[in-house]
C-alpha cells in the first residue's frame, strides 16, 4: 500500500519533537523532488529516523536538526542533518559495528548500538544507509530506500 511518506515523518516531527523542544532545536523537514505516494514498512522508518535523530540531538548541544527527503525516479533518501560535534574520520568506516563509539564521544552516553541495528533493518528492507561527518561540524545520516 502506498502512501505520503512526507506526511508520516512530519506526524513523528510534530508529535514527538517539535511540541517538546526550544524553538532553536526543532526538526525542520525539506522535500527535494516531486513527491509520490511510497510503499515503506512503517515499523521500519519510525524506528530508523527516530534512532536517527536522537543521535542527532544527543551528539550536537544546539541548532536545528535537518530533515530532507530527496525524492529520485527509483529511490527516495532521507537526510537527517546535524550542526554537532561531528565524527573523527578514522572512526567514521567502524560506526555501523555493534558497540562501536566514536573516540570523540566518550563522556556522553550511549551504548553504541543504535545504528548497528537501524543498519540491520534497513538492509533487510532491501534499503541502505551511510553516514557523513566533519569533525566539530556535523553529521548528516541517508537513509535510502527503493521506490518499487
Ligand atoms: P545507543 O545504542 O544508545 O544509540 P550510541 O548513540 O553510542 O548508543 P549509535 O547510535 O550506534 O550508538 O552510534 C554509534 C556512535 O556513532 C556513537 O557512539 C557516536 O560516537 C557516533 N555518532 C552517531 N551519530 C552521531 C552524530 N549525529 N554525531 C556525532 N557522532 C555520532
Ligand atoms: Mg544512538
Amino acid at each position: 500500500e502506498e502512501r505520503s511518506l512526507v506526511d508520516f515523518c512530519t506526524a513523528i516531527i510534530d508529535n514527538k519533537y517539535n511540541a517538546s523542544y526550544l524553538p532553536e532545536r526543532q526538526i525542520l523537514l525539506s522535500i527535494t523532488g516531486v513527491e509520490v505516494p511510497v510503499s515503506f514498512d512503517e515499523k521500519l522508518v519510525s524506528h530508523a529516523i527516530e534512532n536517527i535523530i536522537s543521535n542527532a540531538y544527543k551528539y550536537s548541544s544546539e541548532g536545528n536538526i535537518y530533515l530532507d527527503l530527496i525524492y529520485e525516479p527509483n529511490r527516495v533518501i532521507i537526510n537527517i542533518k546535524d550542526t554537532g560535534v561531528g565524527i573523527p574520520e578514522e572512526d567514521i568506516k567502524n560506526l555501523f559495528q555493534p558497540f562501536y563509539r566514536a573516540t570523540n564521544t566518550s563522556e556522553i552516553d550511549g551504548t553504541g548500538l543504535g545504528l548497528s541495528i537501524v543498519k540491520e533493518f534497513i538492509e533487510i528492507h532491501g534499503g541502505e544507509i551511510f553516514l557523513n561527518s566533519k569533525l566539530n561540524k556535523g553529521t548528516t545520516v541517508s537513509v535510502i530506500l527503493p521506490i518499487a
